[in-house]
C-alpha cells in the first residue's frame, strides 16, 4: 500500500496544509480517506483531479468532509462528463449533509456518489480489506484499518482514547494517529488525543511506526507533540505533511 497525505491540518486548514485527506493506493486502486477543507487543491497537485476510485468519510465534521461537496462540481459538470457515480462509504447522514453543503436543499448528490452507510465491521473496497469501528468522538465517527497483501495501515480519524482504537491498530505496520491536543493543559474530554495519548495507543497496539496527524497549527506545537509522543512510544515516529508519501 502507498499512503499519500493530501491534508493533515486539524480542525481547520493551516498555512501549510488542507484538512484531513489521505489517498491510499494498492494495485492501481486509489481510495481517498476523508476529504477535508482544501484537499481538493492538493488532490490535483499530488494525485490528479479524478484520481479517487472510491471515497471513505470517517465522519461528518467539516474538516473531514467538506471538499466532497465541492467535488460534486468536478464530477457533475466536467467538460468530458458527467462522470459515473463514485462509491462513497460514509456515515448514514452523508447524502443529506453533502446535498446541504453543496447548496441545493431540493436536490441530491446521488448522481455523483453511490452511498454505502458505514457500520462497525469488515468489508472490501477494491483490493483492500477494510475494518471500521466507532471512535470516542461527539458524532458518529469511524476509525479505519486497511489491510492489503499482509500489510496493515490504521487511521484513527478523530478520537479520544478508547478500546476500539487499540483493536483497530493492533500490530499495524503504520499507525496514522491524530494528536490534536497539547499535553499539560486541560483539554475537553471525549474528543481528541494528545501526543502522549497517541504514543500510548501506539505502544499498547504494538504498531511498527507512528505517524502523527491532525495537529492544529495555530494552537499547538509540533515540537511539544512529538516530544510527548516520544515519552510513551519508542518506535519510529514523525508528524506528517501535505504531499508526504509512505510505503506501508
Ligand atoms: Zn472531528
Amino acid at each position: 500500500m502507498r499512503l499519500t497525505v493530501l491534508g493533515c491540518a486539524g480542525s481547520f486548514p493551516g498555512p501549510d496544509s488542507p484538512c484531513s485527506a489521505y489517498l491510499v493506493e494498492a494495485e492501481g486502486f486509489r481510495l481517498l480517506v476523508d476529504f477535508g477543507s482544501g484537499a481538493l487543491s492538493t488532490l490535483q497537485r499530488y494525485a490528479g483531479l479524478h484520481a479517487p476510485d472510491a471515497i471513505l468519510l470517517t465522519h461528518l465534521h467539516c474538516d473531514h468532509m467538506l471538499d466532497a461537496a465541492s467535488y460534486v462540481v468536478v464530477r457533475r459538470y466536467a467538460p468530458d462528463g458527467p462522470y459515473p457515480a463514485l462509491p462513497m462509504y460514509a456515515p448514514s447522514g452523508a447524502p443529506d449533509r453533502l446535498a446541504l453543503a453543496y447548496g441545493q436543499e431540493d436536490s441530491t448528490v446521488e448522481d455523483v456518489y453511490q452511498f454505502y452507510g458505514l457500520q462497525p465491521g469488515t468489508f472490501p473496497i477494491g483490493p483492500f480489506t477494510v475494518t471500521v469501528d466507532r471512535m470516542n468522538h461527539p458524532i458518529e465517527t469511524y476509525g479505519v484499518r486497511l489491510e492489503h497483501d499482509g500489510r496493515v495501515l490504521c487511521y484513527s480519524s478523530d478520537t479520544a482514547p478508547c478500546e476500539a482504537l487499540l483493536r483497530l491498530a493492533q500490530d499495524a505496520d503504520v499507525f496514522l494517529c491524530e494528536a490534536s491536543y497539547l499535553d499539560g493543559v486541560e483539554n475537553p474530554p471525549d474528543l481528541h488525543l494528545t501526543g502522549r495519548e497517541a504514543g500510548e495507543a501506539a505502544t499498547k497496539a504494538g504498531v511498527g511506526r507512528l505517524l502523527l496527524t491532525h495537529l492544529v497549527a495555530a494552537w499547538g506545537s509540533e515540537a511539544l507533540t512529538v516530544e510527548a509522543a516520544g515519552t510513551t512510544y519508542d518506535g519510529p515516529l514523525e508528524v506528517v505533511r501535505a504531499g508526504a508519501c509512505y510505503d506501508v
